[in-house]
């Protein structure tokens, strides 16, 4: 059996919810191994519409078991609202259906407070953070003063390690000008709290690698994109994990040779949120047209994205570091109508060319994009499932990419619908 890694293969926003959702009824174990409670997967099943950020898409679906790892970082107030909404929606959520890395460091209120604070502070290029602690708990994990599910089985390791976070913060908070974390506070708040969670806490590592040895197909749930990695991404406009498949492995506890599929989601064209280098931004009608066709505007803030052609220089390079074995290629919709579309080809850099994205932000800020250029289509590839539904040059596209990223489409997606999707290699085949 197949155990199948999925990650955003640009910028986030692929439309990685469809897939995994298309996926994950095919799954037994559904896995998110990095980042927190900013996923938000919308998912529509049987009409009704459930909005996920924290859990697993395989949580809706009966007979799952959904598993949030130890490369996540875990807010747990957050995760009992969630908890309650579905439950409100009639999904059932028990110790068999969801289970949490024991080892999964916690987002703290002190963490959301640092966010805000600092972002209030900082006037030179801000990253953009969504607020939520994240980034905070991550450099808590690292910094080795994280409070982490298992400790709060303890009270007297819970109150020790509640003090070494507050080492740190409290000085930070000074700098800051916030006054010190009340200690009893969130103690309190800890201890309240810990029922709830402890009851899904589990050695996840060794329950995936039981699964495994089972036969059951393991899905990977990666969330935003590959160029936003804390590695590999356009540093320092990035989040705060490592996003690449590689994570899956580290984030969960399973060997990488227990990865049989990386599924790259790869989108028709490109975008990008907030700030960060961004070669083939157009600032023209087309790309005010592929954000209007493409409804690329963020979910929660509502702010456009910022649009541009299909960098395939970037998506070479992301699906070289993910080890993408396929992509599903998405939104290929949005390019319906066109005269003519462009490809980035390569870059030109003082006048050489190359071909990946220099990492210096000063060679990033002077890349141009090198174009080609393809005739587009005037027919409608809305709902095609397919290839024989497609024009001639959507075709020629699709294999233009694939020759350019060096990679094969497994998916194409031609609509929001789970069944406008074209299925060419099925990522859990043997
Ligand atoms: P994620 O951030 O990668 O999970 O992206 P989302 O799942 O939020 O997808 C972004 C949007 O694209 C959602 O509104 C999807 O319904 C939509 N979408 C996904 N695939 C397609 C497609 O092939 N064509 C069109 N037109 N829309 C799509």
């Amino acid at each position: 059996m197949a155990n199948v890694v999925v990650v955003g293969a640009q910028w986030g926003d692929e439309g990685k919810g469809k897939i995994v959702d298309w996926l994950s009824e095919r799954a037994d174990v559904i896995a998110r191994f990095q980042g927190g409670h900013n996923a938000g997967h919308t998912l529509v099943i049987d009409g009704e519409v459930f909005k996920l950020s924290l859990l697993p898409s395989g949580i809706v679906r009966g007979g799952k078991l959904s598993v949030i790892g130890n490369g996540v970082v875990l807010d747990p107030w957050h995760l009992e609202s969630e908890i309650k909404g579905l439950r409100s929606q009639g999904v059932e959520i028990t110790p068999d259906t969801l289970m949490i890395a024991e080892n999964t460091p916690l987002i703290l209120p002190i963490h959301g407070e640092l966010d805000r604070a600092r972002e209030a502070q900082i006037s030179v290029a801000k990253i953009g953070t969504t607020g939520r602690g994240i980034g905070p708990a991550y450099e808590d994990k690292v910094g080795r003063r994280s409070v982490r599910v298992a400790d709060l089985a303890d009270d007297a390791t819970l109150e020790l390690r509640v003090d070494r976070a507050l080492v740190h913060h409290d000085a930070l908070r000074r700098g800051l000008g916030l006054e010190p974390v009340d200690r009893a506070d969130l103690v309190a708040k800890l201890r309240a709290i810990a029922p709830t969670l402890l009851e899904y806490a589990a050695p996840v590592w060794k329950v995936l690698n039981e699964k495994r040895k089972a036969g059951k197909r393991i899905l990977f749930e990666g969330a935003q994109g590959a160029l936003l990695d804390i590695d590999f991404g356009t540093y320092p406009f990035v989040t705060s994990s490592n996003v690449i498949a590689g994570q899956a492995a580290t984030g969960t506890g399973i060997g990488p040779g227990s990865i049989d599929f990386v599924l790259g989601i790869v989108k028709a064209y490109t975008t990008r949120v907030g700030e960060g280098p961004f070669p083939a931004e157009l600032d023209d009608a087309d790309g005010q047209r592929l954000g209007e066709r493409g409804h690329e505007f963020g979910t929660v803030t509502g702010r456009k994205r910022r649009c541009g052609w299909f960098d395939a220089v970037l998506v070479r390079q992301t699906c070289a570091t993910s080890g993408v074995n396929g992509i599903a290629f998405t939104k290929l919709d949005v390019l319906d109508g066109f005269d003519t579309l462009k490809i980035c080809v390569g870059y030109e850099l003082d006048g050489e060319r190359v071909d990946y994205l220099p990492t210096a932000a000063d060679h990033q800020a002077r890349c141009t994009p090198i174009y080609e250029e393809m005739p587009g289509w005037h027919e409608s590839t809305e709902g095609a499932r397919s290839w024989a539904d497609l024009p001639a040059n959507a075709i020629k596209y699709v294999r233009r990419v694939e020759e350019l990223i060096d990679c094969p489409v497994a998916l194409l997606s031609t609509s929001p619908e789970r069944e406008d999707t074209i299925l060419v290699t099925d990522p859990f085949a043997d």
